[in-house]
């Protein structure tokens, strides 16, 4: 007789394609599906967003969450027939998560000032099905993801129910750069134990800090690349909390993220113009004329066609994309940038496409069909960014052909080989990577692209070793499942 599955709840703040704002949403598209193919028995925890709501079928009351600030919340379960018939739990509370605007911020980009509760009562959700919440169904492992589920780790370390339960808690840093800060006042509003709070607890600097909660708190951390699990002991990608992490006696796990084949496979793409594989590849030219005539650009095959899709945000590098423009059109090129954020980038970006019709297309905005159009057009993806967690976009430019050029940090330089020489020869190039970040590195980089697209036959050689790299979900399913199996057999109170 097999044993009986693992039991592990998912907790996060977003999902694809349910809600998704960016990376996260993905992983938490997939990971749960992906980890069900491993065996496990797993369950999704979300905060009630409309679109989640909306999703969720078969919705049933199972319990109610008493927040320590006041009024009631409703824990519902049901199933996400659009992440596989993924079984899920829902924490309704709609004056919290039924607001006119996105997710964390309102219509104006503004931060909801009370988003410290919003997100203590996901993970107090999380505490009410780790501790009895559902008679019919009770983790082993409570997986949090990101400062949004930062506080659950604490509450389940400081709960007698959850610890007498043996519930082992997990979480993965996707971002280091988003730690959920807020004032000290916030402290009151946890329902922490006085003793939480202080340099040995959850303060930070003076302010509430949800990801130091966690990464004191977690069972094990893991970060989304085993690079980053590295840098981010170290001052300048730790973001101020490379000494917590430094403290943990197991270190920081990291765990490369997938890419979810049933969404990003350019064979079965439903949003091209035509489909294509690394033996056929045919269609994808008829991609790139089909994207060069959606967004405006010259319909010209010769045209080597660089593009960005991503969150305007300094992390991004994107002040090197504009820097490389003149250098890029001079040689020909042409650029398409899909994205949204910072209001100076977009300007930027908007006065670039205005100064140069036909050669720069600029779209603002979050637009899905086109990102995926944009992969299938491209011909190289620019992902040069200061520090990257993992960085999925330059996984779907390698699985559509698109060579990605990146910096060569974090989850960028596990999975992209520079096309120098020596790698050209034995076959393992994929792109092109620069080590530091200067606009000069970068333009080598650049240079390279086009030295290589002189040289067709080599670069379908490296475009067909790109697409045929493959960054399974199965994987790191695995590799979660290990440390989930590893973690049950400690006994954390010996
Ligand atoms: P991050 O999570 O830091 O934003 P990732 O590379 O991990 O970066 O993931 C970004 C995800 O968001 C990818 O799926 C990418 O295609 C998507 N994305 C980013 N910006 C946009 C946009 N403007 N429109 C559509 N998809 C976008």
């Amino acid at each position: 007789m097999s044993p009986p599955a693992l039991r592990v709840l998912q907790v996060a703040a977003e999902a694809a394609p349910l809600l998704k704002t960016g990376g996260l949403a993905d992983v938490m598209g997939a990971l749960p599906a992906a980890l069900r193919g491993q065996g496990a028995d797993v369950r999704l925890l979300l905060p009630g967003f409309a679109s989640v709501l909306d999703s969720l079928s078969f919705s049933t009351d199972v319990t109610t969450v008493t927040p320590p600030w006041g009024g009631s919340s409703r824990l519902m379960a049901g199933r996400f027939d659009a992440l596989g018939g993924i079984e899920a739990y829902v924490i309704r509370d709609d004056a919290m998560f039924q607001r006119a605007g996105g997710p964390y911020a309102d219509a104006r980009g503004q931060p909801w000032a009370d988003n410290h509760r919003r997100f203590a009562l996901l993970s107090l959700a999380a505490l009410r099905v780790s501790t009895g919440g559902d008679v019919g169904w009770q983790p082993q492992v409570a997986h949090g993801h990101d400062w949004h589920a930062g506080l659950m780790p604490s509450y389940l370390h400081h709960d007698a129910h959850a610890r007498r339960a043996g519930v082992r808690s997990v979480f993965t840093v996707h971002n280091l750069a988003y730690q959920g800060l807020f004032d000290a006042d916030a402290f009151s509003d946890l329902g922490l134990l006085p003793g939480a709070w202080g340099i040995d607890g959850v303060e930070f600097h003076g302010k509430v800090s949800f990801m130091k909660a966690a990464l004191r708190d977690a069972d094990a951390v893991t970060t989304v690349s085993p690079r980053y699990a590295q840098e981010v002991l170290g001052a300048d990608q730790g973001a101020g909390l490379q000494g917590v992490l430094a403290a943990r006696a197991d270190g920081v796990h990291g765990i490369l993220n997938g890419v979810d084949a049933s969404v990003w496979n350019p064979a079965t793409d439903v949003h091209l113009a035509k489909t294509f594989s690394a033996d056929r590849m045919a269609g994808k030219r008829d991609c790139k004329a089909a994207l060069q005539r959606a967004v405006g650009l010259d319909v010209d095959a010769e045209a080597l066609l660089f593009g960005v899709v991503s969150r305007l945000t300094e992390q991004k590098g994107l002040h090197l994309v504009q820097a490389l423009v003149p250098d890029m059109l001079a040689r020909g090129g042409q650029l398409v940038v899909l994205g949204s954020g910072d209001a100076s980038m977009e300007q930027a970006f908007a006065a670039m496409a205005q100064a140069h019709p036909g050669r720069i297309a600029f779209r603002i905005g979050f637009d899905e069909p086109l990102a995926h159009r944009i992969y299938a057009g491209i011909d190289v993806v620019m992902v040069p960014s200061r520090f990257e967690p993992c960085g999925l976009t330059q996984l779907y430019g390698l699985a559509y052909g698109a060579l990605p050029l990146v910096h060569r940090v974090g989850g960028l330089a596990d999975t992209v080989v520079d096309a120098s020489l020596e790698n050209l020869q034995d076959g393992s190039a994929t792109g092109f990577v620069f080590h530091e970040f200067s606009l000069d590195a970068a333009q080598h980089a650049l240079r390279r692209a086009f030295a290589l697209r002189d040289r067709p036959v080599w670069w379908r050689c490296v475009r067909a070793t790109a697409m045929q790299r493959r960054f399974g979900w199965d994987v790191a399913a695995r590799e979660y499942m290990a440390l989930y199996r590893r973690l049950l057999r400690v006994n954390f109170d010996a």
